[in-house]
């Protein structure tokens, strides 16, 4: 193998970088060498990746990072042999598959090695934008994603084609071996094969013995009715490939609700603003209001006081977990009217006269709330 290039100044950190520092500049590079980012330079940038992903594995590991910094190189490297030092085998030209279950937050899923060294890929999770009719009524939507398939050249099996991967020299294709740890003796992963008990020998070219490689899919999500922000979809079996034969991960669709001009949603309830005319709030009117499925009248009682809000039954969202549909609840906005004419200010000057003059009560709120400024100023000087 050449030289190698130091993992800390890969990584562009201090010898004394803590953990965090170490992850936190390890994903700002693996995701500036990813080769999806990376269209015009994908075999430079890849291997860069893979350098990154190396030193990564290394200095994430305290016990490797010990022997790393003792022994340099040396002391972490699985080509050097059966691995001595004790530690479990690793491989610089692991696939992309960790780095997405990163990014993506992994989904839960366990990605344990299987016993003939084949593994479940990783669950991949897509946030989802949807407008409120769409949540409202579900919808099916094709999305598209960025995701780790089986490679078609080699049907997944790494090996160039017409090979087939041959039996692991080391292990014999146990995919395991013995390892002296002070008085244990110890069974582990193969780290010649990572476990497969198998070692490619002629890699496939599309792949690079991965057996997977990076593709956009196209799927169509059914949204069910009633989904709101936060609320998330499994589509089993279309995450990521497994490895070696293992089976696909999960993907799952993470929902988010634009919003919307008129309504605003609360569960299974819907909210809107109705801003009505001064005379309609006097005299009563009925007024056409917009719902989710057309418009429906409502009737405004007379001398209707601003901010009232008018329950419609049923008018809300049917809920994705079932239980009773929700209301549209519509709150009037009394509107002052504006751009009066030198008659009209007439008229409502005479109105106030008038209003003040008959002796009855017509402001519903001025006495408690004069009161209220009373019993204020009352205790201020109390
Ligand atoms: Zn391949
Ligand atoms: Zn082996």
């Amino acid at each position: 193998m050449a030289t190698k290039e130091d993992f800390y100044k890969l990584l562009g950190v201090e010898r004394n970088a803590s953990d965090a520092e170490i992850k936190k500049s390890y994903r700002s590079k693996a995701m500036k060498f990813h080769p999806d980012r990376n269209a015009d330079n994908p075999v430079e940038a890849e291997a860069k990746f893979k350098q990154i992903k190396e030193a990564y594995e290394v200095l994430s590991d305290p016990k490797k990072r010990a022997a790393y910094d003792q022994f340099g190189h040396a002391g972490v490297d699985s080509s050097m042999g059966g691995g001595g030092a004790g530690f479990g085998g690793f491989s610089g030209a692991e696939g992309f598959g960790s780095i997405f279950e990163e990014i993506f937050g992994g989904g839960g899923g366990g990605r344990q090695q299987r016993s003939n060294g084949s593994q479940r890929g990783s669950d991949l999770r897509h946030s989802l934008e949807i407008t409120l009719e769409e949540a409202v009524a579900g919808v099916e939507k094709k999305i598209r994603i960025p995701v780790l398939v089986v490679c078609n050249e080699c049907s997944g099996s790494g090996a160039k084609k017409g090979s087939s991967p041959i039996i692991c020299s080391t292990c014999h294709g146990h995919g395991q071996v013995r390892m002296q740890q002070g008085f244990f003796s110890i069974q582990q992963a193969c780290p010649t094969c990572r476990g497969t008990g198998k070692q490619i020998k002629d890699p496939c070219g599309k792949c690079y013995g991965q057996g997977r490689v990076q593709d956009i899919k196209t799927l169509s999500a059914k949204i069910p009715a009633g989904v709101d922000t936060g609320d998330r979809i499994r589509l089993a079996g279309e995450g990521e490939a497994g490895e070696r034969g293992g089976p696909t991960g999960d993907l799952y669709i993470d929902i988010q609700v634009k919003q919307h001009a008129i309504f605003t949603r609360d569960g299974a309830n819907l909210y809107c603003e109705v801003p009505i005319s001064f005379v309609t709030a006097c005299l009563g009117d009925e007024i056409e209001v917009p719902t989710l499925d057309g418009k429906v009248l409502l009737k405004i009682p007379a001398e209707t006081q601003t901010g009232k809000s008018f329950r419609l039954r049923g008018k809300g969202v049917k809920q994705v977990r079932g239980g009773p549909v929700g209301d549209l609840l519509c709150k009037v906005q009394i509107e002052t009217p504006v751009n009066l004419t030198k008659d009209q200010k007439a008229l409502v000057e005479k109105l106030g006269e008038s209003l003040t003059s008959g002796g009855k009560h017509h402001s519903p709120q001025e006495s408690s709330w004069i009161d209220g400024v009373k019993n204020f100023f009352d205790k201020l000087t109390g």
